[in-house]
């Protein structure tokens, strides 16, 4: 049972409604970790009062230690602050960072022994055979907190034998610009693309929503977090998000988690699994929904499905790359420098690089997420 919680990436919208749930299970907060924002950072110190904290921005780091100069926290500061804290060896780490940035952390978690609730898709995106063979060594378990890979998990709870699963299928909500055409998008605004119908995330993670890109990324994910062949793995578009995702047996019975779009739930379950408790989220209202719409995604305009969908099966150093363009041109996006589709037109392009498809190391890794950014 968990019962000191380290939340890496605090100030964040994950970190903040894991903050939600530990309030409510009462949890010992052993360390938060944040890249800026340090405002919100100090009312939580102050607030969960862990004995460590880490700003990986150097420079607010220091402004940290200052605010927060009477209370007895000990500031760390740097890429190897926010290490030191997934290392110290708390009952499980919540990894809510965005980015590449999380793989390193993540490894840190996992050596350390700690029950890791992953949030940090990126993790297993760029890292996939690295952190899995590490979890399975260290028999340390990696419990989902991204909504579609918890309620997979979920759904796959009695199942005794995976050869029984015919297909996982991921739910998409299609993001913003579901239904339109390729030469409508060209004159998308990063406003536009920052609202997103149903779910209220970090921007990068919303960017990616609009593109497809996060269901990219989330087959990926899928395909290492349950050991699934990438062809065994199916995207439905479902407007409402409330139907997570699915499992479908080989005697055709399909197994669904539904719930009202709130991550608090799948948070929660990956802190208390196997048990259940009362959540901070809202009862679901079946009766109150109009329907429950599911349709086929459209790949010819979203194209970065396909993409990750293809570094997938090249293996190698091939997811790290496009999801190292990814992270570039979503930022580029972000701050006017290039257009909506541009990012998907450089998602692709990593795939025409020539990258070993063989075993890795973490420096394999970071080396090609150098070498792709700074190409482009
Ligand atoms: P966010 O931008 O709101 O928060 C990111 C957190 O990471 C912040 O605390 C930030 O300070 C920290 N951070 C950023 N760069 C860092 C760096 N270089 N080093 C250390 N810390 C850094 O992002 P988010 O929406 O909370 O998403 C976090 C992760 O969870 C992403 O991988 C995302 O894909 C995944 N996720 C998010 C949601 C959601 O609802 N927000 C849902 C599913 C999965
Ligand atoms: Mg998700």
């Amino acid at each position: 049972m968990v019962k000191t919680l380290c939340i890496l990436g605090a100030t964040g919208s994950i970190g903040v409604q894991a903050l939600d749930v530990a309030r409510l299970r009462g949890y010992k907060i052993t360390a938060l970790t944040a890249n800026g924002r340090i405002d919100i950072l100090e009312n939580q110190i102050r607030e969960f009062s862990p004995a460590y904290a880490a700003v990986a921005n150097e420079e607010k780091a220091r402004e940290l230690k200052i605010k927060v100069a009477d209370t007895s926290v000990k500031v760390l500061s740097g890429k190897e602050g926010v290490k030191e804290c997934a290392a110290m060896g708390a009952d499980a780490v919540l990894n809510g960072i965005v980015g590449i940035a999380g793989l390193e952390p993540t490894l840190a978690a996992i050596d350390a022994g700690s029950t890791l609730a992953l949030a940090n898709k990126e993790s297993l995106v760029t890292g996939g055979k690295l952190v899995t063979d590490r979890a399975a060594a260290k028999g340390v378990a990696i419990l989902p907190v991204d909504s579609e890979h918890s309620a997979v998990f979920q759904s796959l709870q009695g199942c005794r034998d995976k050869k029984q699963v015919k297909k996982l299928i991921l739910t998409a909500s299609g993001g913003p610009f579901f239904g339109k055409k390729k030469d409508e998008l060209k004159d998308i605004t990063p406003e536009q693309a920052l609202a997103h119908p149903n779910w209220s995330m970090g921007a990068k993670i919303t960017i990616d929503s609009a593109t497809m890109m996060n269901k990219g990324l989330e087959i990926i994910e899928a395909a290492w977090l349950f050991d699934m062949a990438p062809e065994k793995i199916d995207v439905l578009v479902h407007r409402q998000s409330i139907v997570h995702s699915l499992v479908e047996y080989e005697d055709n019975s399909v197994i669904a988690q539904l719930g009202v779009p709130d991550m608090r739930i799948p948070i929660q379950y990956a802190l208390t699994y196997p048990d259940r408790f009362e959540s901070p989220a809202a009862e679901l209202d079946l009766a109150a929904c109009a329907s429950l719409t599911f349709e086929k995604p459209d790949n010819d305009t979203f194209r970065c499905m396909d993409y990750c969908r293809q570094a997938l099966s090249k293996g190698g150093l091939y997811p790290a790359a496009v999801n190292a363009a990814n992270e570039k041109a979503n930022l580029l996006f972000r701050q006017g420098k290039i257009g909506f589709t541009d990012i998907q037109e450089s998602v692709g392009r990593a795939l025409e690089m020539n990258l070993p498809t063989g075993e890795y190391t973490l420096e394999d890794v970071l080396e090609t997420d150098r070498a792709v950014r700074e190409e482009r």
